[in-house]
């Protein structure tokens, strides 16, 4: 199992990752449309930091919810009753459309295009 790690010291805040995962699942730049977002600080240091899902072995986020998480832990949509429900604010919603991230699969595109080292693939223990 894998999950990808954030090094939010390294962002430079160019958004790529965000246009690399709208383009994987929807065939479009549009960083809206992107289940990683590049945080930024506006009001003090201008720091970014890329916000992911973390791939919890427990996933809290299913707790309230009467689902069985195996289906949803590699789906990119997820219903829309799920939007409050990760205590770490790691899905992201869009019109009416909750986003998750699948890993695109295993090859993450995100990691693929950041060239700053901000974000790395990492096998979970
Ligand atoms: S591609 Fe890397 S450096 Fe650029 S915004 Fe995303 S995480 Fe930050
Ligand atoms: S959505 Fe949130 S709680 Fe659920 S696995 Fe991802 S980071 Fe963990």
């Amino acid at each position: 199992m894998i999950k990808i790690k954030t090094f939010p010291d390294k962002c430079s805040g160019c958004h790529l990752c965000e246009m690399a995962c709208s383009i994987h699942h929807f065939g479009v730049v549009n960083i809206n449309r992107s289940a990683i977002k590049v945080k930024k600080e506006d009001l003090t240091n201008g720091a970014c930091e890329p916000v992911l899902c973390r791939q919890c072995k427990k996933m809290i986020c299913m707790e309230s919810n009467d689902h069985d998480f195996s289906d949803y832990q590699n789906q990119f949509s997820w219903d829309k009753s799920f939007m409050d429900s990760c205590p770490f604010e790691s899905i992201f919603l869009f019109k009416e459309e909750l986003y998750h991230c699948d890993l695109c699969g295993g090859s993450p595109k995100c990691v693929e295009v950041c060239s700053t080292g901000a974000i790395e693939l990492r096998i979970k223990e």
